[in-house]
């Protein structure tokens, strides 16, 4: 497997190290990118800024104005939660454009996957308004390129962050060519995701959202991924899959209350790697969004990374295995999302 990696020490440059979405996050992940042993496997994307009218694909004008506002500041804060700092404006610009770069490489055959190392994340940000650490929608941006520069009709997007990707929710509500799946710790922040949030208008079924109660492990999001993102995946037929790969539900996350382990996230991602290999060949790209313990996340990441190049193959009954030793507490959300979906995905 080609696959291509976004990793550019500029995305350093934003935040403050008080701030649970600090800098060190990406130092330590680059740290383990940059060793001998990793290196060589993966295909460097270059990033670049994206521009103003790529940004326009998402967020209006008068919100990129609000965020350009920040540049050569200080500590400003677009919401309670969202600090900015000097370069953030350019950081987050840099975060888009790593990513759209990382949808041409692997849509234009230049990789079979990749993997965004970028921050700030994006999943909370809507189209006016920054939210939860999130200045641009990095996910919902890189859909959108896929519809518009590449005209394809149908995206998949998979947030297992710990959080309900809200601003991705928002952006595609009324939209068919892209399908959202987001598991979450539930009620938590941002407060949205309940079952009952599925889309409206042309979108209607088209969002599917799983909240969870905590203390769900590898066994629970295999079991829960395997009965609902398989058969809407299958159906839906995407021609690119786009992770919003959140690891806050690491088992020692300080802000989550989920058990997933490092070997967790490359289940995850075979799960997934097995559905782009059936519906778009091998299409993917992941792309970082939460995970505040350092060293669980830099170990997550590495072992999504060696799934997506191969180098580790978690086979099926190995998934099959893991699954079938899920406890049964979350069985009923399983129920109530197929059932509140069935016209759609779960017939
Ligand atoms: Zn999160």
């Amino acid at each position: 497997m080609k696959t291509g990696i976004v990793r550019d020490d500029r995305y350093i440059n934003h935040g403050h190290e008080s701030h649970p979405e600090s800098p060190r996050r990406l130092q330590s992940v680059h740290a383990m990118v940059d060793s001998p042993e990793m290196a060589s496997l993966f295909v460097r994307i270059p990033p670049r800024y994206a521009s103003e009218e790529e940004l326009r694909m998402v967020h209006t004008k008068s919100y990129i104005e609000e965020v350009a506002a920040t540049e050569g500041q200080g500590i400003a804060w677009l919401d309670p939660d969202t600090q900015t700092s000097e370069d953030s404006f350019q950081t987050a610009k840099l975060a888009v454009g790593g990513v759209l770069n990382a949808v041409d490489a692997v849509v234009g055959g230049k990789v079979n996957n990749a993997f965004a190392l970028v921050r700030p994340p994006g999943h909370h940000s809507h189209s006016r308004r920054a939210a939860g650490f999130c200045l641009f929608n990095n996910v919902a941006l890189a859909a959108q390129q896929a519809l518009k520069k590449h005209k394809l009709e149908r995206v998949l997007i998979v947030d297992w962050d710990l959080h309900h990707g809200d601003g991705t929710q928002d952006t595609f509500y009324e939209s068919n060519s892209v399908l959202f799946f987001s598991s979450h710790q539930y009620p938590y922040y941002p407060g949205s995701g309940a079952l009952q949030e599925v889309g409206n208008g042309d979108g209607l079924g088209y969002t599917i959202n799983v909240p969870l109660a905590t203390g769900a492990g590898n066994a629970e999001y295999l079991k829960i991924y395997q009965q609902l993102l398989v058969p809407a995946t299958l159906a839906f037929k995407p021609e690119l899959i786009i992770v919003s790969a959140g690891f806050d539900t690491y088992f020692m996350d300080p802000l989550g209350g989920m058990k997933v382990t490092t070997e967790g996230y490359a289940y995850l991602t075979r799960m997934v790697m097995d559905l782009a290999k059936v519906c778009c060949k091998n299409r993917l790209l992941v792309v970082l969004e939460g995970g505040y313990h350092l060293q669980g996340l830099t170990a997550s990441i590495k072992a999504v990374l060696l799934e997506l190049k191969e180098e580790t193959k978690t086979q099926p009954k190995m998934l099959e295995m893991i699954a079938s030793g899920a406890s049964s507490d979350y069985d009923a959300v399983i129920s109530k999302v197929k059932d509140k979906l069935c016209d759609f995905w779960y017939k």
